[in-house]
């Protein structure tokens, strides 16, 4: 049974849990995570869900939200409204900081307060982060893109720049670093955030300005690499490349970032060049780093470990010398599978079926084997690029194909209505619905890594306060009740008189 403290105990169910009833613990409310959970829906088992965000999100549309097409709701729903009709799941909020492989718990954290849940079988997909190379200290000038905070923060910030460009152009000041846009890393990430970029400041924000001309900004997406889109063959990232440079995007292969401050950046070309690109937008699509709850599995297993921080799982996706515990999606490394959605939700559907499968003394189910339904990356509006087995697909009818396979794996169909509003706005019209950018979107994240506790710094100590900050806020009430009663709102008191 888990052990959850501050639990209010007169809301609580005390008869959710089953303690005879084997107990899965799932990691993460990703793709892995989501799916691994809903595929034991029909199981004999509690399922709890620990992930350290409330929703479950649609990475692949997250450019989406950066650049203004979508709303961050529609990619990323509720996992307690989605799985509000399972009833063997329970969702837990909460950042997994450690699990005891030897005593079968994980230990979760939420603004400070700690809880430790059994197990019987644990399911851990926490997938992956960006990875800076070493060079962490990019991060903050250089938002990278796995999150829909990363998301709304690039959006601030690329809108931001267009506004400050515009105040400092009205003074007769140069803007060049700030209508220079730089995305680093050549993937699909970096593809569709370069052409989507160029599409805002070359179409949609052309006639909003008034000392700039939008069309001028420069769009650059670098890579170390010598081609675009290296997973997508020769051919098709040759193509992505002419029509990215179409667009007005700068495409700049084997240039690799050796630095990056507040202004811009430093590159290296392979020529051994040095050069700097003045640029206050930058935005990191280079690298991923495995969830860092991979190394603590291979901690205690001495399972292996690759240079991108994934760990090495049994052909059946278990944990060396730990058969309850399955690992899947991002964080793993077997037979070179790609970081990939459906990699994730196969492998959780296999895991979730193993645990089934034992439960009901059947015999163990054959190695996974990862079935490739085939890749698309979108370069702009009615353009992309798609492989599907051996066929290689680009323009209007792979764009098409993206957009049914985007539209029908969105959660939730609330979502697919309005994303597919906001893409008809968005694509027929060149207008972009969700604009919206905050100063907090911006600089939050920056603020709250000086505060040395993060987040947990802004509230109380579990157990501190409440007692006075209640007497103090029914003293506020009982206050406001009898000046209403007793009619002195607006008298003009002793005090102030
Ligand atoms: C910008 C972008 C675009 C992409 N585009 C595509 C695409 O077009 N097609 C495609 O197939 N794939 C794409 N991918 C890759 C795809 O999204 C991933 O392969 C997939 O999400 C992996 O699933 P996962 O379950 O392993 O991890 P994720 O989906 O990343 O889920 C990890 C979960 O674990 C949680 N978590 C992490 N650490 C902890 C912790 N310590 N405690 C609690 N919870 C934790 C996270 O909050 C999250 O809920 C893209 C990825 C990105 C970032």
């Amino acid at each position: 049974m888990s052990v959850m403290p501050d639990v209010n105990t007169n809301s609580a169910h005390p008869d959710r849990h089953h303690p005879d009833r084997h107990q899965v613990v799932v990691i993460g409310s990703g793709f892995g995570g989501l799916f691994g959970t809903k595929a034991l829906r029909k199981a004999d088992v509690d399922v709890t869900m620990i992930a350290r965000t409330t929703h479950h999100l649609f990475q692949p549309l997250l450019y989406q939200v950066a650049t203004g097409i979508l709303s961050e709701g529609e990619i990323a729903p509720p996992t307690r409204e989605v799985l509000s009709k399972q009833d063997n799941a329970t969702v837990l909020l909460g950042d997994v900081q450690s699990i005891d492989l030897a005593n079968r718990t994980v230990t979760h954290h939420v603004l400070g307060r700690e809880a430790v849940t059994p197990y019987d079988s644990l399911i851990v997909a926490a997938g992956a982060g960006q990875s800076y190379f070493g060079n962490d200290q990019f991060a903050e000038f250089a938002p990278g893109m796995k999150s829909i905070d990363d998301a709304l923060e690039l959006r601030g910030r690329i809108f931001g720049a267009f506004e400050l460009a515009e105040n400092l152009a009205a003074k007769g000041e140069n803007v060049e670093h700030l209508l220079t846009f730089v995305v680093v890393g050549a993937g699909p990430t970096g593809v569709e955030m370069a052409g989507q970029i160029a599409e805002l400041a070359h179409r949609t924000l052309k006639r909003d300005f008034r000392f700039i001309n939008t069309k001028h900004a420069r769009v650059i997406l670098l890579d170390a690499a010598p081609q675009v889109l290296p997973p997508f063959g020769a051919k098709l990232g040759a193509k992505t490349k002419e029509t990215l440079e179409e667009l007005g995007v700068e495409v700049q292969l084997g240039a690799m970032v050796t630095d990056v401050d507040e202004r811009g950046l430093a590159v290296q070309d392979k020529d051994g060049t040095k050069r700097r690109i003045e640029a206050v937008t930058k935005m990191w699509a280079a690298g991923v780093q495995a969830s860092p709850l991979s190394r603590t599995l291979a901690e205690q297993s001495g399972a292996t470990l690759d240079r991108a921080g994934r760990i090495g799982v049994n052909p059946d996706l278990t944990l060396p010398g730990y058969p309850e515990v399955f690992v899947v999606g991002d964080m793993i490394a077997l037979n070179n599978l790609p970081g990939v959605a459906q990699v994730a939700i196969q492998g959780a559907k296999y895991a979730a079926k193993e645990i089934q499968g034992r439960i009901k003394g059947k015999a163990p189910q054959a190695p996974f084997k990862y079935f490739d339904k085939g890749s698309m990356a979108t370069i702009s509006r009615f353009d992309a690029v798609a492989m599907v087995g051996k066929l290689r697909i680009t323009g209007l009818i792979a764009w098409l194909m993206w957009l049914g396979v985007h539209l029908i794996y969105l959660t939730g169909f609330k979502n697919q209505v309005t994303a597919l509003l906001h893409w008809t706005v968005t694509f027929l019209s060149n207008d972009r619905s969700e604009r919206v950018a905050t100063e907090q979107q911006i600089f939050a994240r920056a603020a709250l890594q000086r505060i040395p506790g993060g987040a947990s710094e802004l509230v109380s100590a579990p157990g501190t306060g409440a007692v006075d900050r209640r007497a103090e806020l029914e003293a506020i009430a009982a206050e406001e009740a009898r000046l209403t009663d007793s009619g002195e709102r607006g008298q003009v008191s002793d005090r102030t008189a």
